[in-house]
């Protein structure tokens, strides 16, 4: 078997990072404002600040004017409720995001219906779920936005192949087999998706021609598990406790990339791969936006 190639998001999030930065110059020339995108992050969650400190940081990079809301850990859903409000109904923002996860007492659910659909970045609005579904202009949620354009841009085959999709997440795992499955490039897969009450997961993973994992458990897809030639594409993101870093943790993927790989034609690697790839992908979402190119 050769080498596998590298799903290398880092890379072509670079190259996307600069085709907006080039239009929001052009847009800047014809006397517009910088696209406008804004953070709501409740509490003080380690990733959820490392998650939000990297989309604002994007924003300085491409050109973008940022807002980060920060709202204490303690917000009732109805102040939250309302703090959403006032971002839809602020003509200078183009769009914004809710940080997951919330606080427990909030319901999630709620909160994201509340969030108009046309400044829904994230893509995680029914609305936008819905017309995804249906092969509609719409925000896709960043994630599988961005495993679809790695996918493309690395001219991965896709018709007729079987892909087995490992979680079922909204923001994840749900919006990839749809993706795979639709009539189109790329796509026009034959999806399996699998979650924790699948019986028999690992004879069904090792049908897979493409493999998404996205489960958050690390390392647990190993070299026994995958058939030679499978082209893999890990979305798990775990901060592992490692005392040689400074920072105490290291991030884990959901596959045993030193394993698998070898077996491997494509695979992301984790850090590098799918992580760069969402950040850029919110990007693109909010140039869509301030351009109201999905929703005038
Ligand atoms: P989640 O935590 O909401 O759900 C996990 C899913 O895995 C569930 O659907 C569950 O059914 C399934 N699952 C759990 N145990 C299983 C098992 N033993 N066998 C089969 N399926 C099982 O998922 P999520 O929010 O999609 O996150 C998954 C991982 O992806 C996490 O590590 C998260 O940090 C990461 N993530 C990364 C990015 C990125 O930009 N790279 C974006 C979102 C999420």
């Amino acid at each position: 078997m050769s080498e596998p190639i590298l799903l290398n998001g880092k890379a072509l999030s670079a190259t996307i990072q600069e085709e907006i930065k080039a239009a929001v110059d052009a847009r800047n020339a014809t006397g517009k404002r910088p696209p406008h995108l804004a953070a709501i992050l409740v509490g003080s969650d380690g990733a959820s600040e490392t998650y939000v400190g990297h989309k604002v940081k994007m924003c300085d990079k491409v050109g973008f004017k940022s807002t980060l809301i920060r709202l204490d850990e303690s917000i009732s859903e109805a102040d939250l409720l309302a703090e959403v409000d006032k971002l839809n109904k602020n003509a200078e923002i183009d769009g914004f995001i809710v940080q997951l996860p919330l606080p427990k007492h909030i319901d999630v659910d709620k909160v994201t219906q509340a969030v108009d659909h046309r400044k829904d970045v994230d893509g995680f609005h029914p609305v936008n779920i819905g017309r995804m579904t249906q092969g509609l202009p719409c925000y896709l949620p960043a994630t599988p936005a961005g495993i679809m354009q790695l996918l493309a841009r690395n001219e991965v085959e896709t018709s007729g192949k079987h892909c087995v999709v490992i979680g079922r997440s909204n923001i994840v795992g749900t919006p990839m087999s749809i993706l795979l499955s639709r009539n189109n490039y790329p796509g026009n897969c034959t999806v399996t998706l699998c979650h924790s009450r699948t019986k028999d997961l690992e004879s069904i993973v090792r049908t897979a021609d493409i493999l998404v994992v996205a489960l958050g458990r690390p390392h647990f897809v190993t070299a026994d598990m995958v058939k030679e030639g499978v082209v893999v594409v890990d979305v798990g993101i775990t901060r592992v406790p490692d005392a040689t870093k400074k920072r105490g943790y290291r991030l884990a993927g959901d596959v045993d990339f030193a394993s698998v790989a070898p077996k491997s034609s494509f695979i992301t690697p984790v850090p590098g791969g799918v992580g760069p790839m969402t950040v850029t992908c919110l990007l693109q979402n909010t140039l869509k936006a301030a351009d109201k190119e999905i929703y005038s």
